[in-house]
């Protein structure tokens, strides 16, 4: 397969092409214009133009389906060039800000939920990308070109920032490397120039890749995905617990390092009778004690034949409340997307057999 030109930072691509130079334009041509093509980049000599076409690709990755929900989030289908197929979530939010007068207007925030793999080797019981296993890492520029082809396709200006979330298909951590060069490409100042901050990484909680990460020192912001205060119900929902337990999480959480007005997330999918309870509360609060944690509880979201429920409203009000009176953050996620199950980590599925090898 072919490399794409969207799997290098600036100071790589400084290597390849010459003069120098060229690299920054090149760049911005990509992140900042949105070419469709080589030869679109008009302040670039043909020869050179011509000698990218030939070694790389621009986009490994074409939209092939488009799904939009009641609330204004967007699903897009990828296919990758060896064809296999995953998918983004566009999710636009309304934000009030100032504008050059002092006056309140409202502006559009967005958060771009990618994928990191296609398929995952988790295994977790209420997930659906588990069901289809597991086919291959998705290479940076895969990665990368989710990003860029959502904000070319909906217009969405190059200075516009926009927040990114791993927690589309796959296990981020379980593809490290890929997804810390898709995070510097990310971040590129001539590129997307999307800050660490705005960049969050969920985990299943793998330990080492954890710790691995935190030693980078990135400034990336840390999702946990927990579900569970005891190994033993964790270890039926996550099999991933038998190697890596809730202390060993809560270890590594505690050496991750943490700007000083951020907080590390912890998800808690909440599913009827099973994790609901003000006792399963009661640990939750106990086991963070000690870490600056924000909670976000996410409703079960059922699918064909699921062995678990959504939890009630008042159930999950409760739950709130009670992280809330325990001086513990917790809010409960909006289930944006719903109506085309965007719900992040159980995507694809409908389209699967149509377009999927
Ligand atoms: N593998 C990573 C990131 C992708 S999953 C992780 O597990 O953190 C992102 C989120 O989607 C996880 O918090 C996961 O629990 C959630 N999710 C998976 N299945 C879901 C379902 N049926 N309903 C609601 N959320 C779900
Ligand atoms: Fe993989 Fe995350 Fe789904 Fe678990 S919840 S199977 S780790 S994508």
């Amino acid at each position: 397969m072919k490399k794409s030109i969207l799997d290098f930072r600036l100071d790589e691509l400084t290597q390849i092409v010459e003069p120098k130079f060229r690299a920054k334009q090149i760049y911005q041509w990509i992140y900042q214009k949105y070419v469709e093509n080589f030869d679109e980049m008009k302040n670039i000599p043909k020869s050179l133009r011509e000698e990218l076409e030939q070694k790389y690709l621009l986009y490994p990755i074409k939209i092939i389906n488009i799904e939009v929900s009641k609330d204004g989030s967007k699903k897009y289908l990828f296919q990758t060039e060896d064809g296999y197929t995953m998918e983004t979530v566009l999710i636009p939010m309304k934000e009030q800000v100032e504008d050059d007068d002092g006056k309140i207007v409202k502006e559009s925030k967005y958060t771009i939920c990618v994928s990191s793999q296609v398929g995952c080797k988790i295994g977790c019981a209420f997930c659906l990308t588990a069901k289809g296993g597991f086919q291959r890492d998705l290479t940076p520029g895969e990665i990368v070109a989710q990003v860029l082809l959502l904000k070319k396709e909906n217009n969405i200006s190059a200075n516009r920032r926009v927040n990114i979330v791993y927690m589309g298909m796959g296990e981020p951590l379980d593809n490290l490397d890929n997804v810390v060069q898709a995070i510097k490409i990310f971040n590129e100042q001539d590129g997307l120039s999307i800050g660490m901050r705005r960049q969050t990484i969920s985990t299943s909680g793998l330990s080492t890749q954890i710790k691995r990460l935190g030693k980078m020192n990135l400034g990336v912001l840390l999702a946990i995905s927990l579900h569970a205060v005891d190994d033993q119900l964790r270890e039926t929902l996550m099999p991933i617990n038998k190697a890596y337990n809730i202390e060993s999480v809560i270890d590594a959480v505690k050496a991750f390092p943490i700007d000083q007005r951020k907080r590390v997330m912890f998800e808690y999918l909440v599913m009827k009778n099973l994790n609901d309870d003000i006792t399963s509360a009661k640990k939750l609060v106990k086991l963070l004690h000690g870490i600056k944690a924000k909670v976000n509880l996410i409703y079960f979201n059922p699918y064909p034949n699921s062995p678990f429920q959504r939890p009630l409203d008042e159930d999950m009000e409760r739950f709130k409340q009670y992280l809330n009176e325990h001086g513990v953050i917790c809010t409960i996620r909006q289930s944006k997307g719903l109506d085309i199950s965007a719900a992040c980590g159980q995507l694809k599925e409908k389209k699967l057999n149509e377009f999927s090898r």
